[in-house]
């Protein structure tokens, strides 16, 4: 059903934003570091016009879900958290949001670690700015909609996914700065491409191993003397710390490392070997990896045409990425899928997308 068909009316005006895949920089946000993310093709569009009933109507094609709220009442549940979260902001922001229909669609899977999530809450807020021309800049409105996830839809989100929907495009990294904001947009490395396929294993572990390594690392900054693990930047200072504390800490600071030699400017050949150091460092220092991601990154990284590969997102379950020759990804992601499938794992391809 289309807008027309919910709301009994054509929608005024339109916007949307991509999902995103962090390509180095794994477990740095939370520690004030560097983040590499960019955005993938996937996109969610939302199409809004003004409610003539007093109450906002929110509806998700992907769900078939309508949510009716009004403005004084509580948060809704579900998708509707993320939507309403964002009109209060900017109710708080002292701008009226008068009732609005808000039709969502989306090509980004949701709940694959791209990031459904952030790329609905900057579709919505660029069409609310859109439609009452609302003078918002795209940094604030990444962070209006980690306000939304935080406050609203109660997810504990670090700012990389919201900036890397609202500022990163499909051909370049956005390299991030997550203390200071500070920014950069740096080309892919050239005659490359992304593929990113899915284990077909949940995140079952997520949450509990992500808010044990966050402890973790405060623990090891805190005996450190610093403010976060970011301020450390000699990989030999975290020698002395006890263990888990030092193997932890020792991949935020080399992560980080990667992270600022891209900015030095490196060809396809390196990078892939920074993102296999990466997952090597998540798998052996940080312990977030499992069995499937391992097999699925061992795969890609042994066929040819792939310049490195490893898991990304908080881990236990979840997607792994790839850097490849242009014009290769599609075949590279079906070839590895079949042998990691034929392993008796149900992996998907996310990208390249298809169609
Ligand atoms: P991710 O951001 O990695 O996809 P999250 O768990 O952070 O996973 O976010 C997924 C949630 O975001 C969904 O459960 C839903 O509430 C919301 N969401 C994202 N995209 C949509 C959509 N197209 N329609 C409805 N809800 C969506
Ligand atoms: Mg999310």
């Amino acid at each position: 059903m289309n807008f027309q068909q919910i709301f009994g009316a054509a929608p005024a005006t339109e916007a949307s934003a991509p999902g995103r895949v962090n390509l180095l920089g794994e477990h740095t946000d939370y520690n004030d570091g560097f983040v590499l993310p960019t955005a993938i093709p996937q996109r969610t569009t939302v199409h809004l016009g003004f409610s003539r009933d007093g109450q906002h109507h929110f509806y998700s094609a992907e769900l078939d879900q309508k949510v009716s709220v009004s403005e004084h009442d509580a948060t809704p549940q579900g998708f509707g958290s993320y939507i309403f979260g964002c009109i209060q902001l900017l109710h708080q922001e002292g701008y009226t949001i008068p009732p609005v229909n808000l039709y969502v669609t989306s090509a980004v899977p949701i709940g694959s670690g791209l990031s459904s999530s952030a790329a609905l809450e900057v579709a919505t807020l660029r069409g609310l700015r859109k439609l009452l021309q609302l003078d918002i800049d795209d940094v604030r409105i990444a962070q209006l909609g980690q306000q939304a996830e935080i406050q609203y839809a109660g997810v504990n989100s670090g700012i990389m996914d919201q900036m890397a929907s609202s500022l990163a495009d499909t051909e370049h990294l956005l390299f991030l700065d997550t203390r200071t904001l500070e920014r950069r947009v740096i080309p892919l490395p050239a005659d490359t491409e992304i593929v990113i396929l899915d284990s077909g294993v949940p995140r079952t572990l997520a949450g509990s191993g992500y808010n044990q390594r966050r402890t973790e690392c405060e623990a090891a900054a805190r005996l450190l003397g610093v403010q976060a693990l970011r301020d450390v930047t000699d990989p030999q200072a975290v020698e002395g710390l006890p263990e888990p504390l030092r193997q932890r800490a020792r991949h935020v600071v080399r992560e980080d490392n990667r992270v600022l030699e891209v900015l030095q400017g490196v060809s396809a050949a390196y990078f892939g070997e920074l993102m296999n150091a990466s997952h090597a460092s998540l798998r052996d220092d940080y312990e977030v990896s499992v069995p499937a991601l391992d097999a699925l990154v061992a795969l890609l990284q042994s066929t040819s045409g792939v310049f490195g590969a490893r898991l990304t997102g908080a881990g236990f379950g979840g997607a792994c990425v790839a850097l490849v020759t242009a014009g290769q990804g599609r075949a590279i992601a079906q070839e590895v899928l079949e042998r990691y499938n034929n392993t008796g794992y149900s992996g998907r391809i996310l990208v390249p997308a298809v169609t």
